[in-house]
C-alpha cells in the first residue's frame, strides 16, 4: 500500500523486512546489484587511493557543511539576496504540497503542457512528476537511467544510478515496448541503447520551453546553483529552454564559490568513480540573451528542519547524495533500493527518512543495517551513519511500546540481580534448549532469523565447584 506520510512519499506496507525477504529471493536482481555495486566500488577505491589528501578533503567537506548547518538561516538569506540581485525569482516551500503547487503555477503561467527534467532527488522526494501529471502537465525525464525508470513505470532503486537493478537486455525490452521512436532492430549493445535514447531526447530538448532541475550545490556568496552530471542532458535542459525552475533542498548550500574546490573533488570520486564530472553547469540568475530568461528557485524544507533539530541526526544534512554508502552496504547489495520503500534508499535513507518524516512513521528503517560501519568509512562528508542508526533505534523503541520485549528485559534484569536467581535462570535455560531454533510467539519473531546460543551442557559454576 502506497501512502504519503508527512510530506515524503514512501511505502510502509509491506515493511522493510518483508520487502527484503522478497528481494533476496530474486536471483537476477541480486546479480544485477552485485555487478553494478562492485564496479562502482572498485573505481572509487582506485581514485581514492591516488588522492593523497583524501582524509583532509573529507574533513574539509564535513566542516564546510557543518558551518552551513550551524548558520543555515543566515546563509539562506544571503543566497536569496544574491540570487534575486542576479535576476532569479526565489520561492520558499515548507512541504511537498507547497513546492508542487509553486512549480505547477509557474508552468501554467507559461501556458506550456510539457516540460523536460534534469535528474533530481528533491523532485522525486516531493512526487513532482505525478503532481504535474494530475494537472495535465507531462514531465519528461532526460537522464538515461531516469528515462528507463519512467518508461517502465518503475521506481528508482539507487540515488546516482536509478536503474541499477536493470541489465541491458531488460533495458532493450523497455525501449522497444515503451519508446515509440525506438528503432525496430535495436540490440542490447550499450552504444545502440544510448543512441536510441539520444535521438528520442534530442527532439524533446529542441521543442520544450520549460525545464525543471534540482541542484547539487547552492552558493550563498553568489546566488548561483550547480548541477553535476555525466551525460550532457542536464546542460541541454539548463541552457535551451526559456524558463528554468530549480527545486533545491535548503541543505544544499555552501558558503562560497571556492568551497566547490573541495566538493568537486569529493563528489565525482565518491559517486561515479570519476576524477571529475563530465558536465558541471553553474548558473547565477539570468544572463541577458544567454540561456533561460525566466529563472525560478524553489527552496524546499519538507522535513529538513525536523532533521536539523536532532543533535545527533543533523549530520545527515551534510549528505551530498554521492551514494558511496549504498555501494558498500551489505544490506543494500542484497535487497536493492526498492526494499526501503522510500525516496532515499541504503544507509543514508535509513537515517534521513526517519529524521525527516519522524521515526514513528519509518520505524523499521534504522534496523535495516548490520552496523558494520562501511558506510561511515566511505562517506566523503564523514556522516557517522552507524551512530545515528543506533540513536534512531532507541527513538523507534521509545516511540512504540514493545510489551513482550520490555517484560523479557525486566525478567532478565531480575534474574541477574541475585546469585540464586541467576543460577535458577541458567538451569531453566538448559531445560528450554528445545526452543533454540523455534521459540513460541512472541519470541518466534526473534528466533525466525536468529539461533539462540546453546546453553552449555555443564555451567561454569558446576565446573568450578567440582575442581
Ligand atoms: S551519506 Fe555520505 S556516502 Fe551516503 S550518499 Fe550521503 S554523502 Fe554519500
Amino acid at each position: 500500500m502506497n501512502r504519503s506520510s508527512g510530506d515524503l512519499i514512501w511505502t510502509e506496507d509491506p515493511p522493510f523486512a518483508e520487502n527484503a525477504r522478497t528481494a533476496v529471493n530474486d536471483a537476477q536482481l541480486r546479480r544485477n546489484l552485485r555487478n553494478a555495486t562492485a564496479t562502482i566500488r572498485q573505481r572509487r577505491a582506485g581514485l581514492v587511493a591516488e588522492t593523497p589528501d583524501w582524509q583532509e578533503l573529507r574533513h574539509a567537506g564535513a566542516a564546510i557543511k557543518d558551518e552551513v548547518l550551524h548558520h543555515l538561516d543566515a546563509y539562506l538569506q544571503q543566497f536569496e539576496r544574491n540570487a534575486i540581485d542576479r535576476g532569479a525569482h526565489v520561492h520558499w516551500a515548507t512541504d511537498a504540497h507547497e513546492a508542487n503547487q509553486i512549480v505547477t503555477n509557474l508552468i501554467q503561467e507559461t501556458g506550456q503542457e510539457e516540460v523536460i527534467k534534469v535528474k533530481s532527488m528533491a523532485t522525486q522526494e516531493i512526487g513532482l512528476v505525478d503532481a504535474l501529471a494530475q494537472q495535465g502537465i507531462s514531465a519528461h525525464e532526460t537522464d538515461l537511467a531516469e528515462l528507463i525508470i519512467q518508461l517502465s513505470s518503475d521506481k528508482p532503486s539507487h540515488i546516482v544510478v536509478p536503474a541499477l537493478h536493470r541489465n541491458r537486455a531488460e533495458i532493450r525490452r523497455i525501449f522497444l515496448d515503451h519508446m515509440p521512436d525506438a528503432p525496430g532492430g535495436l540490440t542490447d549493445d550499450p552504444n545502440a541503447l544510448a543512441e536510441a535514447a539520444r535521438l528520442h531526447l534530442r527532439r524533446l530538448f529542441l521543442k520544450t520551453k520549460v525545464a525543471i532541475s534540482g541542484a547539487n550545490f547552492a552558493i550563498a556568496e553568489t546566488g548561483g546553483l550547480l548541477v553535476a552530471e555525466s551525460e550532457g542532458n542536464g546542460r541541454m535542459c539548463l541552457t535551451l529552454p526559456e524558463t528554468l525552475i530549480s527545486v533545491v533542498g535548503i541543505e544544499k548550500l555552501i558558503p562560497t564559490f571556492r568551497d566547490l574546490e573541495v566538493f568537486l573533488q569529493l563528489l565525482p570520486r565518491s559517486s561515479t568513480g570519476e576524477r571529475m564530472n563530465p558536465y558541471n553547469s553553474i548558473w547565477t540568475g539570468v544572463t541577458p540573451d544567454d540561456g533561460p530568461q525566466d529563472v525560478h528557485i524553489v527552496l524546499l524544507d519538507n522535513g529538513r528542519t525536523n532533521a536539523l533539530k536532532d543533535a545527533t541526526g543533523r549530520q545527515a544534512l551534510r549528505c551530498i547524495r554521492c551514494a558511496a554508502c549504498l555501494n558498500v552496504c551489505p544490506v543494500y547489495e542484497r535487497t536493492g533500493g526498492h526494499a526501503y520503500g522510500a525516496t532515499y534508499p541504503g544507509p543514508i535513507g535509513a537515517i534521513l527518512t526517519p529524521l525527516m518524516v519522524g521515526v514513528q512513521h519509518a520505524p523499521q528503517l534504522p534496523f535495516a543495517s548490520s552496523l558494520c560501519g562501511a558506510c561511515y568509512e566511505v562517506c566523503p562528508v564523514k556522516i557517522d551513519i552507524p551512530s545515528v542508526l543506533v540513536k534512531l533505534r532507541r527513538d523507534a523503541v521509545k516511540a512504540k511500546p514493545h510489551r513482550a520485549e520490555d517484560a523479557t528485559f525486566q525478567a532478565a534484569a531480575n534474574a541477574m540481580s541475585g546469585r540464586r536467581r541467576w543460577t535458577a535462570a541458567l538451569n531453566a535455560a538448559r531445560l528450554m534448549r528445545f526452543i533454540r531454533h523455534g521459540a513460541p510467539p512472541p519470541l518466534s519473531r526473534w528466533t525466525r532469523t536468529r539461533d539462540l546460543p546453546d546453553p552449555p551442557a555443564e555451567p561454569f559454576r558446576d565446573w568450578w565447584r567440582k575442581r
